[in-house]
């Protein structure tokens, strides 16, 4: 079972519907949208779309909005451009259609470069520097060269652009997002916990409760990590301008430590940007690609995402079919996973733990969390639980939300955490998903009283199926599974195979038919009865006084017996 979730971004390449559906049903949790590309009608009904086809396909997809923030972008350029070392090149804000000349996203850059400053384009694959400054033009040299397309990023290892962390476009766009009722924000270029504050700032003015995922993608953002997670309901290492701004070869530890640092908080890490690159062209990926993807997993990625091999490249769903196959796999190594000793500091860590090791041991078949927040299902994600974890919440905007943690399945039920019964509408909602079924041991836990985030202070077990009929046990023994059999009409006539032998009168010609069962299930009888002292004579453990046995059993009928509880269950229970 993959547990990693996938983010894709959507484009061009994906307006298809089919290719949407497609793309669910191959395993994509969050539809990520860039608002640096693409306007704002598109984006709508981009989200209409999504929307659409995933209820058509009875599931959900976290929608996520990606800001543009304090970014530039070359503009104008009516077609790609293949530059070679030495060329010139000419940014200006008169821009002639089908030359070596673009236009940009904000001016003030005409003011601020200056000759000898280097200028990085689409995350440094092409490097120009500066050779003479104009009021309203900048003349470049390519140092390395490359296709040049419109819309690709600028930015200057020697500078950092003074621009607001929401720009106009974002503060459109966003409104857009709220009104479609989007799941995520991801907020590029945070360098610092006030950006996060002005972002959240913006959303509390508009009363939407936003998820915010801050980015880290330059030297700020590093600088400044702890800070920034604190406020932060989630964080992506954007691996694109990380790379630019800082040397690359510091990202693989920075990711390290990224995601280590909210594996800690409990907050979802999702690790991004030519993960698997090659697929933008081609239908498979190199293997260093794939080895990227496990390792991001292995590190404590709660998701992985791509970008363009899906918005714009030609195999959008054979990558995330890739994704899916390389992200389940490496789920399955356990063994390689970073190992981490998270701090136990309040009593919602400690039980989170608890109910994953309750799991564990027993080898249960999930851990069910109800959650009105979300909150319980992340903390006991944070222990990366081998046992899946169903999170039930009523709420579908909860549901989607923890689409981006780690190993969390959620679903939706109504309202399960204010009645009386939790534990029962719980196991009911997650078999109704199929994800448990008659017999499985579940573990359950959540914050009663629910709605209070942080509250996680209960563990239950239980079995999925309700006792079938109740005795008195007669003291020892394992729990045993075995088709129930009467007595034969013929004292004769055993049966071949293992069975529960079910004794309505206690008849000493029968006493053959007591001796090869595997148990005793006697429906009038007390602990001194005849059938309860041979039981016992007999060294077979028994279910004594279980009234309504001939009735609700019939011969052959599978059934799952704990011995010292006196508890009968229907089928192969796991108690
Ligand atoms: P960022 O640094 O914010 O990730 P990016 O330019 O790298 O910006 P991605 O979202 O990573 O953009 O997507 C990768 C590429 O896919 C883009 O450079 C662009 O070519 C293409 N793309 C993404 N979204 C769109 C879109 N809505 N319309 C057109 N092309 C898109
Ligand atoms: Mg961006
Ligand atoms: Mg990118």
């Amino acid at each position: 079972m993959r547990r990693t979730k996938i983010v894709a971004t959507i484009g061009p390449a994906c307006d298809d519907p089919q290719v949407i559906a497609n793309m669910i049903r191959s395993g994509m949790d969050v539809a990520r949208l860039n608002l640096s590309h693409g306007d704002l009608k598109t984006h709508r009904q981009r989200i209409q779309l999504l929307r659409s086809i995933s209820h058509q396909l009875g599931t959900e997809v976290g929608i996520m909005l990606d800001t543009c923030g304090p970014e530039v972008r070359l503009t104008h350029l009516t077609q790609p451009l293949t530059l070679n070392q030495g060329d010139i090149f000419i940014l200006t804000k008169t821009p002639e259609p089908g030359s070596y000349q673009a236009g940009v996203t904000w001016d003030g850059i005409f003011d601020m470069i200056e000759p000898g400053h280097l200028l990085w384009i689409d995350d440094g694959n092409i490097v120009m520097r500066c050779t003479d400054q104009q009021p309203d033009a900048l003349r470049l040299e390519v140092v390395v060269g490359g296709l040049l397309q419109n819309r690709k990023k600028i930015s200057s290892p020697d500078l950092t652009w003074p621009l607001d962390i929401l720009t106009d476009t974002d503060r459109e766009a966003l409104l857009m997002g709220m009104q479609e009722g989007m799941d995520f924000v991801a907020a590029s270029f945070i360098r610092s916990a006030e950006d996060v504050v002005t972002i959240r700032k913006f959303f509390e003015e508009n009363h939407f409760d936003v998820f915010l995922i801050s980015k880290i993608e330059n030297r700020a953002g590093v600088e400044n990590l702890a800070e920034i997670l604190a406020v932060s309901n989630g964080v992506m290492v954007a691996r694109g301008d990380l790379g630019v701004e800082l040397p690359p070869e510091r990202v693989p530890w920075l990711q390290k430590d990224i995601i280590a640092q909210a594996n800690e908080l409990g907050i979802p890490v999702v690790t991004a940007t030519q993960m698997l690159e090659s697929m933008t062209h081609a239908p498979r990926p190199t293997r260093a690609e794939v080895s990227d993807v496990a390792h991001a997993i292995w590190d404590g990625s709660d998701s992985v995402m791509l970008s363009a091999e899906t918005a714009s490249g030609l195999y959008p769903v054979e990558s995330i079919q890739m994704m899916a196959k390389i992200a389940e796999d490496a789920d399955n190594r356990r063994e390689f996973m970073t190992r981490r000793s998270l701090p136990i500091t309040r009593v919602a860590d400690a039980v989170s733990r608890a109910s994953a090791e309750v799991a564990e041991s027993l080898e249960a078949r999930a851990i069910l969390t109800v959650t009105a927040t979300g909150y319980t299902a992340r903390m006991v994600s944070r222990s990366r639980p081998s046992v899946p974890i169903i999170a039930i919440s009523p709420n579908p905007g909860v549901v989607r939300r923890l689409k981006l943690t780690w190993g969390v399945c959620p679903i939706s039920s109504e309202d399960a955490e204010h009645s009386d019964d939790m534990a029962a509408k719980a196991i009911e909602a997650a078999a109704d998903y199929g994800y448990v079924a008659e017999g499985d041991l579940v573990v359950l836990t959540a914050g009663v009283p629910a709605g209070i985030p942080g509250t996680t202070n209960l563990v239950r077990v239980e079995t999925v199926s309700n006792p079938v009929l109740v005795g008195t046990g007669l003291g020892y023994g394992e729990p045993i599974t075995a088709p129930v059999r009467f007595q034969p009409k013929n004292h004769e006539d055993l049966p071949d195979e293992a069975y529960i032998a079910v004794a309505v009168d206690f008849d000493a010609e029968d006493k053959e038919f007591f001796a090869h069962a595997k148990a005793i299930i006697a429906e009038h009888s007390g602990r001194t009865s005849d059938i309860a002292v041979a039981a016992v004579t007999l060294g077979i453990p028994a279910i004594v006084g279980v009234q309504g046995a001939s009735k609700r059993l019939h011969n052959g009928q599978i059934v799952t017996m704990d011995p010292i509880r006196g508890v009968i269950y229907k089928g192969r229970a796991k108690i």
